[in-house]
């Protein structure tokens, strides 16, 4: 059983005002780490294809931990589709949401609330200090904050994740200082591992072509040695 308790938690202005799931809990970002995400939204930097290579990156890390455990416990894939070591990107033109899904370790509720936000990784600071002068965001998963770099093109993010110790959980945040944690009780179940679903900012539609997104995957997967899909729904 998981317990949050050395992790601090207080309530947030910006996000209690929203109306959320019943039983969202709301947590502040590491100052650091708030830090780093206005210069993420607020950067004019153009090249913020990067944000694939990162998802991506960490799809695949968390591929390699589960298959890693199997190799001395089995059991831990599970059974059917769950047990596919892939990734899966969804592009809903509708709905305006570009998703990857990983069938990787996942992440417990503890995981998100710690790994998403509330404890700044060393390279934190140190990456704010080099974009405040005249730092390359390019090198951003290079600071272990990689995972940031999603507000380059979305507004708002969620995360569902589904680890074997835990329930499934749903971490979002709009940037805006603040995110919510909630058991998940709407999605579909995952069976285990990670959706990251991505509301594109209207400058940022591009990534709902799928000749874009399949030209990026050919890009950053070169070095993945896990299956990468790619569906789009029809228009
Ligand atoms: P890094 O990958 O360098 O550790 P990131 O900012 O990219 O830094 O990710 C932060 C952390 O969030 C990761 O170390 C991992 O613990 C967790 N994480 C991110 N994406 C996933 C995922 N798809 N599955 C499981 N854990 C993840
Ligand atoms: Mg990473």
């Amino acid at each position: 059983l998981q317990t949050d308790s050395d992790v601090v938690k207080r309530e947030s202005e910006s996000i209690s005002s929203r109306s959320l799931r019943g039983n969202a809990e709301k947590f502040e970002f590491q100052a650091e780490v708030s830090r780093l995400m206005d210069i993420i939204i607020n950067s004019l930097y153009s090249n913020k294809d990067i944000f694939l290579r990162e998802l991506i990156s960490n799809a695949s890390d968390a591929l390699d931990k589960i298959r890693f455990l199997s190799l001395t416990d089995k059991e831990v894939l599970g059974e059917g589709d769950t047990a596919k070591l892939e990734i899966q990107i969804k592009l809903d033109k509708e709905k305006k949401i570009l998703s990857l899904r990983d069938r990787g370790i996942g992440m417990t509720k503890e995981d998100l609330i710690k790994n998403l936000g509330t404890i700044a990784k060393s390279g934190t600071s140190a990456f704010v200090e080099k974009m405040q002068t005249s730092g390359d965001l390019n090198l951003i998963g290079q600071f272990g904050v990689g995972f940031y770099s999603v507000y380059l093109v979305a507004d708002y993010v969620e995360v569902i994740s589904k680890h074997n110790d835990d329930k499934q959980y749903v971490w979002e945040s709009k940037a805006d200082g603040a995110f919510a944690i909630s058991e998940d009780t709407w999605n579909e179940p995952l069976g285990r591992g990670t959706e990251i679903r991505l509301h594109l900012r209207e400058e940022a539609q591009e990534y709902l072509e799928e000749s874009k997104l399949k030209e990026l995957v050919k890009k950053y997967s070169e070095f993945i040695n896990f299956p990468i899909y790619i569906w789009a729904t029809k228009e």
